[in-house]
């Protein structure tokens, strides 16, 4: 029945959906109530928090965009599952930088970021009441993704003693027997942590056993340091037999405001992928998939040139987190540093008292899961000045 117009005068309540209510509360709420507070007051905030870089897409792509926006035929719908040519640059990038060998027809699919990607990977394979295995601690859309599709998340435990190496050897059974699919990404956020390929090679034969998808978020796999330079999940045997993997355009290219990412791996799985979005987004706009293509198999450069200015903040941020007394393992990729707070704080204590007194914010661990809980992390993705003076006014809190 519909509502008559004198019905809804006066105070309505919108009714929402139940999922809504299922999210948990968002960590960052009272951290951006205080900051507006302070800079409503002139004060001076300088945030470590977020993982966002700091500086422009490369020319060479920002031109290619430029062209590509002229082109009328980049005006109208574009293909659900990603233009042929963006489907086979992505597929050679695979090849170049991984020797690995995708289909660009069959297995490979276009992502309006790898976000959307996470988020709708639910909607393929998990039905409501049905678990994922998600890392204790990472990016928090594996777990909301799954509330939103009426899911349920187990938290692999990482620790410091595991090397944040999620285990999900210590499912019980009975998640196990209701499980689908189980998420890992490294290099790591929060932690910086970084696999190994035995590892990899457990994680693969693990999903195997259980018959389980999983899905290797590879957001990070262009930033590493002294000469790191991170693996694939793709190039371990078997593992197109039960994984998907995800990459990003974002932290790589600085593309985070172009929405622009790929998945690839089983084709099956690509499919049921594809069917879902097809059903919900209309693709990437082509003209960001034209500059994504630049991006992808135009000079490298720009990578290299990121990632000394990041390995630069990074022993900055280190020597002085030393010199403060603050215990952080350094880390050989990510743009984040994870730092353990100090004994009688917790995550959210040690955030707000950072907060309060130095105006700096950083990201409580607490807010990226259960194992998060004892560390902050501080992201790289501030220029270096700013980053000197924010660990200063940190040091002379504590
Ligand atoms: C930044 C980030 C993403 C999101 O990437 P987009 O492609 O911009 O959506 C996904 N996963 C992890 C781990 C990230 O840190």
């Amino acid at each position: 029945m519909f509502r008559t117009p004198t019905q809804l005068k006066g105070s309505h309540t919108v009714r929402t959906a139940q999922r809504i209510a299922n999210l948990p509360p968002y960590l960052f709420a009272e951290i951006d109530r205080k900051k507006e507070a302070k800079q409503a007051q002139g004060i001076d905030v300088i945030s470590l928090g977020i993982g966002d870089p700091d500086t422009p897409t490369p020319d060479h792509i920002v031109d290619a965009m430029a062209q590509a926006i002229r082109n009328p035929k980049n005006h109208q719908y574009p293909s659900y599952v990603g233009s042929k040519p963006y489907r086979q640059a992505a597929s050679k990038w695979m090849m170049d930088r991984f020797g690995v060998d995708v289909s660009p027809e069959t297995e490979t699919l276009a992502l309006i970021g790898s976000k959307e990607g996470i988020a709708h990977l639910f909607l393929a394979f998990v039905d409501p009441g049905e678990y994922t295995l998600v890392p204790g601690c990472g990016y928090p859309v594996y777990h909301t993704g799954g509330i939103l599709a009426g899911g349920l998340t187990h938290w692999m435990p990482m620790t410091e003693e595991n090397g944040f190496l999620a285990d999900f050897e210590s499912t019980p059974a009975d998640v196990l027997a209701k499980a689908k699919m189980m998420f890992l990404s490294y290099p790591n956020n929060p932690t910086s942590a970084i696999a190994t390929p035995e590892y990899f090679d457990r994680a693969i034969a693990f999903a195997k056993e259980h018959d389980l998808l999983l899905i290797h978020d590879n957001a990070y796999s262009e930033i590493g340091y002294d000469g790191y330079k991170p693996p694939c999940l793709m190039e371990r045997p078997g593992a197109k037999d039960v994984a998907i993997e995800l990459f990003s355009c974002s932290k790589a290219y600085n593309m985070t405001g172009w929405r622009v990412a790929f998945a690839v791996g089983n084709a099956a799985a690509i499919k049921a992928f594809g069917t879902v979005k097809s059903n919900i987004d209309s693709g990437v706009f082509t003209a960001v998939q034209d500059a994504a293509i630049e991006a992808l198999t135009g000079p490298q450069d720009s990578i290299v040139e990121l990632n000394t200015m990041y390995q630069r903040r990074r022993d900055l941020v280190m020597e002085a987190l030393g010199k403060i007394g603050l215990e952080a393992t350094t880390p050989k990729a990510t743009i984040y540093v994870w730092a353990k707070v100090p004994a009688g704080f917790t995550s959210a204590s040690f955030a707000a008292k950072v907060l309060d007194e130095a105006n700096v914010i950083v990201a409580p661990g607490s807010a990226y899961g259960p194992s998060g809980e004892g560390y902050i992390r501080i992201s790289l993705t501030t220029p270096d000045d700013r980053l000197e003076e924010a660990i200063e006014r940190i040091k002379n809190t504590l």
